[in-house]
């Protein structure tokens, strides 16, 4: 009844308002079921499938900051604060604390890590107040601990974390340097010389921040820590192990806030974006040994194949099976990719949408390990890694070889396990046995028994992958707040869109692997634009760093640590 008296009470209406009419509403017909049939076609639009995706939180500046920008400012454009700065990092350069495989515990042999002593005194004179200021230990000899009370005890520390020794430089490399390893030059751009980027720079930096802070008259709530390790290129078995023992008996299990330490994928421009990179988690290291025993004899009348022979076809056979690659949503490497996905043109739509569905979609997973795959510099970031790296055997050219052994590196993927890795390599040694007749023991277990022709010994010694630090936490907002803070203001403020700061993968391993139990927020991170291992020489020839990363990398140690002292525990 009502419709009826509505039509009725309904003005008349012209011709042209209805022709009028007409038109818009066959327009919006044709536009709704445009849409309609693309989304029929294609229902799952980029825009859908980013979200919840790779979520940024605030860039995050510290009140201090916002109320006078001057103390970080100094940092950043004081021409005598960079000079400084120079100088320290050249001066630590400068002390050779270079770390051998056969060095022996320094308590036991402490003249062998004589270097070490040298460089303590340098920190010692180049940051007199940071040692009058912070309680100093020194752990097994050499490990340097720095603690900053905080005036809030419930607070959870940061630890912020690097190591004081550098790998060795090899002696037929040294006419391949620009400048002498151990100099220390600056070329006014970059500084120059073994360990300066690893990680000589980053345990300057720290120092030089809490310098800072100190001279800006800040007093910590939350307690800060500061260790260094002095053997993490040999395996940090006395260095960072102990600082973690040291710092578990005194504050506890799971009792900091987060930790940084060296690793990550810096910062880099992807398509226009500039990308900071800490790594969330990382790779399993692992050295698998294997021995095979044959019989001898003279070499006028050889076996078809002789213990060499034999060896080799296990390693032609280990490498004709390479790991299966796999990309789970727990590898934090899909979390990158996701990140590049959503912020970038960086991939095409399809690829876009693949990746930005891997995590459940099984058709999409294996188009996007397949794209992945075909690229060099992120295959291994999917897949677990075999590197046959030491071979011995024979020992004089007219005796039959009765022993030879190789030594295979491994890196394991964060989506399988040291079990996974292990019985791969053993299914090879296995197959290569059957085909020979051969035994087999893994660590002293037997696999196939000994036979008159001979057996293989295979012993390894491995660690897991990292556990992944969530990126759901108050940590992981501190510090990507704090990244994109220095990135957006100081690095790159003209850039045409905001930073991003995606949690990725370290498909090296650092001494973060002593600290397990400290957090679950650890994060592999420096401030450097010069990512890529290749360009700055890492553990190679013409190791640098560049100057202005360095500054940067104390402003962000400075604002990360402000940062976290106004925010509270999860
Ligand atoms: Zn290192």
């Amino acid at each position: 009844m009502s419709i009826q008296l509505g039509e009725q009470n309904k003005p008349p209406v012209s011709l042209k308002k209805r022709l009028g009419a007409a038109i818009i509403s066959i327009i919006v017909l044709a536009l709704i079921s445009t849409q309609v049939y693309t989304q029929l076609l294609n229902p799952e639009s980029i825009e859908e499938l980013s979200r919840g995706v790779c979520e940024q939180g605030k860039v995050l500046r510290p009140s201090s900051y916002l109320k006078d920008k001057t103390h970080l400012e100094y940092i950043v454009k004081d021409k005598a604060f960079r000079e400084e700065s120079i100088k320290k990092v050249i001066g630590a350069v400068r002390i050779p604390t270079v770390t051998y495989d056969y060095y022996e515990d320094p308590l036991v042999n402490p003249q062998q890590w004589n270097n070490f002593t040298r460089f303590h005194a340098f920190l010692e004179a180049q940051f007199p107040t940071v040692y009058q200021n912070l309680k100093v230990s020194r752990l097994n000899g050499f490990g340097l601990v720095f603690e900053w009370e905080g005036s809030n005890s419930k607070l959870k520390p940061i630890l912020l974390a690097a190591h004081q020794d550098v790998v060795p430089v090899e002696q037929e490399t040294i006419s391949k340097w620009k400048y002498p390893p151990f100099e220390g030059v600056s070329d006014g751009k970059y500084i120059w010389g073994r360990g300066s980027s690893d990680t000589k720079t980053l345990l300057i930096s720290t120092l030089q921040s809490v310098e800072r802070l100190i001279h800006d008259g800040f007093n910590p709530r939350r307690t800060i820590v500061l260790g260094y390790g002095f053997d993490e290129e040999i395996g940090g078995k006395w260095g960072a192990f102990k600082i973690n023992e040291y710092l578990i008996n005194k504050y506890g299990k799971d009792s900091f806030f987060s930790l940084i330490d060296e690793g990550g994928n810096g910062v880099s421009f992807i398509d226009d974006v500039a990308f900071g990179v800490p790594a969330i988690a990382e790779k399993g290291p692992m050295n698998v040994n294997i021995a095979l025993t044959t019989p001898g004899g003279h070499s006028s009348v050889p076996p078809d194949h002789t213990n060499i022979g034999i060896l080799s076809q296990l390693v032609n056979e280990i490498e004709s099976t390479p790991f299966d690659p796999s990309l789970s949503g727990n590898n934090p490497f899909l979390n990158f990719i996701q990140c590049v996905a959503k912020y970038t043109d960086e991939y095409d739509k399809d690829l876009k949408k693949n990746i930005l569905k891997a995590a459940y979609d099984k058709v999409a997973n294996s188009k996007v390990i397949k794209f992945l795959h075909g690229i060099k510099k992120f295959r291994y970031s999917i897949q677990t890694s075999q590197a046959i790296d030491i071979v011995h055997g024979g020992v004089k050219a007219n005796a039959l070889p009765e022993y030879s052994t190789l030594v295979i590196n491994h890196r394991i993927s964060v989506d399988s396990s040291i079990d996974e890795a292990i019985n791969k390599i053993i299914g090879n040694v296995v197959k290569v046995a059957k085909k020979f007749d051969l035994g087999v023991y893994q660590n002293e277990v037997e696999v196939l028994p000994k036979t008159e022709n001979g057996y293989f010994e295979l012993k390894y010694l491995g660690l897991a992958p990292s556990p992944v630090s969530p990126l759901d936490t108050k940590s992981w907002e501190v510090l990507s707040g704090s990244i994109r803070h220095i990135l957006d203001d100081y690095v790159f403020p003209n850039a045409s869109a905001p930073s991003v700061v995606a949690g990725g993968l370290d498909n090296a391993n650092t001494d973060t692997s002593k600290y397990w139990d400290l957090t679950k927020n650890i994060y592999r991170f420096k401030f450097n634009t010069l990512s890529n291992i290749e360009d700055v020489g890492t553990h190679s020839v013409n190791e640098h760093i560049l100057i202005d990363d360095h500054i940067h990398l104390i402003a962000f140690n400075y604002e990360f640590i402000l940062n976290a002292d106004e925010a509270d525990d999860e």
